[in-house]
């Protein structure tokens, strides 16, 4: 068996990651699992979701893979592994049922499992780029991320260019200058909701031998994909909808490129920011449900943006599925469905928002959103806080609310009682 450390480029994850070599003896590739039955019409996306990665137990017959917790794996002689099982931050079944589950769900062929998503994304950006490189990202990207490129890779030397990803012409001639390595997308973006067109933007990326990154956290792969649209990698927080039910922090990286796939993979192996196997088994039971809960958070959502649009209190609501969101038609040619996120601006100025954001009961005020329970966020001061002072400052009498899956009346009475006490 190859020493990873010595040849990263033979099976370790990327192998693992379509499950060709470590599902046991059920293996089979994401495809068959999940995504296309031989011969017939390629399985929707729930089936994916809930059978892609999931075969029973072989020894028991246990209907849910179990959860392995084993750091290291007995060898059969030296250098005999059962299935490329070695070591645990090489590669662990509960963590290799999900990658491929990811990978069926995102549809492409190799998906990485990582600690949380700013874990996802440093991993990629390092796999992808070296010191004297530039990025090119969405000027209302995920404060955290902008802290990332900015600080981290900064001091490392990747210059980023945050801009208005919507002026495509503008981001052709951004991408065109020399070094432009790769171009981050977010969308919908965080918080302002701004949608940009991933097929115009790989395009772009495509002519000037750039990656284009998609950061698929607000949209989920129910209702958009990516790659389908020609990016070359999906990055997740699946500490979000994926896991859907706010008790995990994840991240995942998916690519459909073998070559990409080996360089992520071995960043992963060699730097070992992995999720670990509890994490992973709650990421892959919360995919599993997926579909059925973004049909509710979408249905939630576009109830309580279409009753807020009418709210004296409120200056402007940011949701694509309002017919006069700039986004609305490029979000309906791109997603199938607008999501469960929802900002709102307030008349009153940030003393409103603030007011607002302390007065609801439903809603409770939390950072993070994907979850089934409803949450209230008021960005200036909590997610991004960070980007105060640059130019991803977000507006000052901004809420984020992150819809759950609760009664949508409960919901639009609770945000009524604290609008009525402005
Ligand atoms: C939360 C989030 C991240 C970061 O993910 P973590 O799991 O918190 O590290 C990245 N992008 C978006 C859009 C997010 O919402």
């Amino acid at each position: 068996m190859t020493d990873p450390t010595t040849d990263p480029t033979t099976g370790h994850t990327a192998d693992h990651a379509t499950g060709h070599t470590a599902s046991g003896p059920t293996a089979s590739p994401a495809g068959a699992a999940g995504a296309e039955a031989p011969g017939r019409r390629p399985r929707g996306f729930a089936t994916a979701a809930v059978h892609a990665g999931q075969e029973f137990d072989p020894t028991t017959g246990a209907v849910v893979p179990p959860l392995h917790l084993s750091s290291t794996y007995a060898q059969d002689g030296i250098g005999g592994l059962r299935n490329g099982y070695e070591y645990g931050r090489s590669a662990n079944p509960t963590r290799t049922s999900l990658q491929v589950q990811l990978a069926a769900a995102e549809g492409g062929s190799y998906a990485f499992s990582f600690g949380s998503g700013l874990a996802a994304e440093d991993a990629v950006i390092r796999a992808v780029m070296r010191p004297g490189q530039r990025i090119v990202m969405g000027n209302d990207a995920y404060g955290g991320t902008y802290r990332l490129i900015s600080r981290i890779h900064g001091a490392w030397g990747i210059e980023a260019t945050p801009m208005d990803l919507s002026d495509v012409d503008r981001v052709a001639e951004a991408m065109s200058a020399p070094e432009a390595a790769v171009l981050w997308v977010e969308t919908p973006s965080n918080p302002l909701m701004a949608i940009t067109d991933i097929e115009a933007l790989a395009k772009i990326a495509r002519s000037t031998d750039a990656l284009l990154v998609v950061d698929n956290t607000f949209a989920t792969p129910y209702l958009q994909q990516p790659l389908a649209l020609g990016a070359d990698v999906v990055v997740h927080s699946t500490t979000k909808y994926i896991g859907g039910h706010s008790d995990v922090v994840g991240g995942a990286a998916i690519v459909d490129d073998a070559d990409l796939a080996e360089k992520i993979g071995f960043q992963q192996f060699a730097v070992g920011a992995i999720s670990g196997p509890l994490d992973a088994y709650l990421a892959t039971r919360g995919l599993k449900t997926l579909a059925v809960r973004m049909d509710r958070h979408c249905r939630n959502a576009e109830a309580i943006a279409a009753h807020l649009v009418d709210h004296p209190a409120v200056e402007r609501v940011l949701y694509p599925g309002l017919a006069d969101h700039p986004g609305h038609e490029l979000a309906k040619r791109q997603m199938s469905g607008f999501g469960g996120m929802v900002s709102v601006q307030l008349a009153g100025g940030e003393p409103a928002a603030r007011k607002v954001a302390e007065g609801t009961k439903l809603f409770q005020l939390a950072e993070s959103l994907g979850g089934i329970e409803s949450l209230m966020n008021f960005p200036h001061e909590m997610t991004h806080a960070s980007v105060q002072g640059t130019e991803l400052a977000v507006p000052e009498n901004l809420l984020r609310l992150s819809v759950g899956i609760e009664d949508v009346r409960d919901l639009i009475d609770d945000i009524d009682d604290a609008l009525a006490g402005l």
